[in-house]
C-alpha cells in the first residue's frame, strides 16, 4: 500500500546515502608529471598531490592514492601554484571608444561596475590567477560585493584582497570642477587632515576593505612620510597593509619612509629610492605595462613607446638593485580579442624583455606576491596544509616562462575551474 510518508522516508535515505558516498569521494589526487616549486626554483618529477576539503593534504612521489579518490591525470603537464595579480581593478573598465577614466568612472553605476567585476573575475581565474589584490576604483564598494559573491560561491573568481575606496589628498586622481566636487566620489575618499585620514581608513575598513590603497602624489599637495606613517599605523590596527600609488620620486620616498607594504608603479624611482625600498623591504609592484598595454591607456603610439621604455628602464634597474618585486598589472581596459586574464598574463612580455630570469618572474607571480598580500601561510605554494590553488601548463615555466600564457588546468580551493 502506498503511503506518502514511506515515499519521503525512501527519498531521505537515498539523499543520505548519496551524501555518504560523495563524502567519501571528497579526496582528489593530482598526478603531476612535473611539479614546480617557485620559492626554490626546483622541479620535481612524478609527484602526487592529495587534496581534501579544499586543502592540500600531502604532496610527494609515490604517495598511495586512496581507492575512493577522484584522480586528475596531469602526468603530461607541469603543475605549479596558482598565480597572483597584486594590482587588479576588477570592477573598472574603459572601452575602445573612450579611454578616459574620469568620464568612464562617472558614467558607470556601481551596479554596472559589479557586473564588470563578475566578468573580469571569471576571466582572471580562467587564465590561472587564483588570487588578486584589487586596489580600488570600484565605484561604491562593488569590490566588496564581488568578493562576498565569490566567497559565497555565487560567481567564480579568484581570492580577492580588496581595497575598497582609494584614499588620497583632495582631488584623488581627478582634476575636478569646482561646481561638481561630488564627482570625485565614490571613487576616492579625500583625506587631508589627520582626522580625515583616520576617518577614511576606518570607514573603508568598515565597508569591507582588506587592504588600504593610498594615492600619494597625483596632486600638488602630496602625502608626507609622517602622513603615510599615520595611515599605515591606523590600517595596521585592523590588520590591513598599505599599498601606495607613487608617480614621483618624492612620493615613492615618502611612502617607503612611511612604512607602506608596497610602492605601486614607481616609474620615476631613482636608483637611490630603489635601494631605500630594498633596505626597508618594501615591495615594488611595478605594473610594467607592455608597449601594447600602454597604448590602451589612451596614449598615442609614440607616447606609449616612450612610456614603455621608461617603465622598462626602471624595471631593469629595480631587478639589478634587488628590490623585492611582485607581479601587478593595473589592467583596467577592455581590449579586443583578449580577456582580462589573457591581458594580465601578457605583461610577461615586459619581464622577458627586461631579461629577468624565469625563476624570479615566477616568484613575483607566486611567493613574493603571497608575502605581500599576507596569505603566504595559506596560498602561493603547493604544500600540505595550504589551499589547493593549483594550475598546470604544457611546458615547464622555468624553461619557457611564456607557457604561462597557455594555462591548461586551474583549480581553486580544491575545485576544478577548467
Ligand atoms: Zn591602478
Amino acid at each position: 500500500m502506498k503511503h506518502p510518508k514511506n515515499f519521503y522516508a525512501l527519498f531521505l535515505s537515498v539523499v543520505l546515502l548519496l551524501g555518504i558516498i560523495s563524502g567519501n569521494a571528497q579526496i582528489t589526487a593530482i598526478k603531476a608529471g612535473k611539479l614546480v616549486e617557485p620559492e626554490t626554483g626546483t622541479t620535481l618529477p612524478n609527484q602526487i598531490i592529495l587534496i581534501e576539503k579544499g586543502k592540500i593534504k600531502a604532496v610527494g612521489a609515490g604517495l598511495p592514492i586512496p581507492k575512493e579518490a577522484g584522480v586528475i591525470d596531469l602526468t603530461g603537464a607541469t603543475v605549479l601554484p596558482g598565480l597572483f595579480d597584486c594590482h587588479s581593478h576588477l570592477c573598472q573598465m574603459t572601452f575602445p571608444n573612450n579611454r578616459d577614466l574620469f568620464t568612464t568612472d562617472i558614467k558607470q553605476s556601481t551596479a554596472f561596475r559589479a557586473i564588470i567585476g563578475v566578468k573580469t573575475a571569471k576571466e582572471m581565474l580562467e587564465a590561472g590567477f587564483t588570487t588578486v589584490r584589487d586596489v580600488g576604483n570600484n565605484g561604491n564598494y562593488a569590490d566588496t560585493s564581488l568578493r562576498n559573491a565569490v566567497e559565497q560561491g555565487l560567481v567564480p573568481g579568484p581570492t580577492i584582497i580588496n581595497a575598497g575606496r582609494i584614499i588620497g589628498p583632495f582631488g584623488g586622481q581627478y582634476h575636478l570642477r569646482p561646481d561638481r566636487v561630488e564627482l570625485g566620489a565614490p571613487e576616492y575618499l579625500f583625506a587631508d587632515t589627520r582626522d580625515e585620514m583616520l576617518k577614511a581608513v576606518r570607514e573603508n575598513i568598515h565597508f569591507g576593505a582588506l587592504v588600504i590603497k593610498i594615492v600619494v602624489d597625483d596632486q600638488k599637495y602630496i602625502y608626507s612620510a609622517d602622513d603615510i606613517k599615520f595611515i599605515v599605523e591606523e590600517a595596521g590596527k585592523a590588520g590591513a597593509k598599505v599599498a601606495a600609488h607613487c608617480m614621483t620620486e618624492k612620493g615613492a620616498r615618502n611612502a617607503i619612509e612611511g612604512g607602506v607594504a608596497s610602492v605601486e608603479h614607481g616609474f620615476q624611482m631613482s636608483d637611490e629610492a630603489l635601494r631605500l625600498a630594498k633596505q626597508k623591504n618594501v615591495l615594488l609592484v611595478g605594473t610594467d605595462f607592455t608597449e601594447k598595454a600602454a597604448g590602451y591607456l589612451g596614449l598615442d603610439e609614440k607616447t606609449a613607446l616612450l612610456f614603455h621604455k621608461i617603465f622598462l628602464d626602471r624595471l631593469k634597474r629595480a631587478y639589478k638593485i634587488g628590490v623585492p618585486m611582485a607581479f601587478g598589472t593595473d589592467a583596467f581596459f577592455d581590449v579586443p580579442n583578449e580577456t582580462r586574464g589573457t591581458l594580465a598574463i601578457s605583461y610577461l612580455d615586459s619581464y622577458t624583455e627586461a631579461e629577468i630570469p624565469a625563476k624570479y618572474i615566477l616568484q613575483m607571480l607566486t611567493t613574493n606576491a603571497a608575502n605581500l598580500v599576507g596569505v603566504e601561510k595559506q596560498r602561493g605554494a603547493i604544500k600540505a596544509g595550504m589551499f589547493a590553488d593549483i594550475i598546470a601548463t604544457p611546458e615547464n615555466p622555468l624553461d619557457n616562462i611564456n607557457t604561462l600564457k597557455k594555462v591548461s588546468f586551474v583549480m581553486k580551493n580544491g575545485k576544478v575551474i577548467r
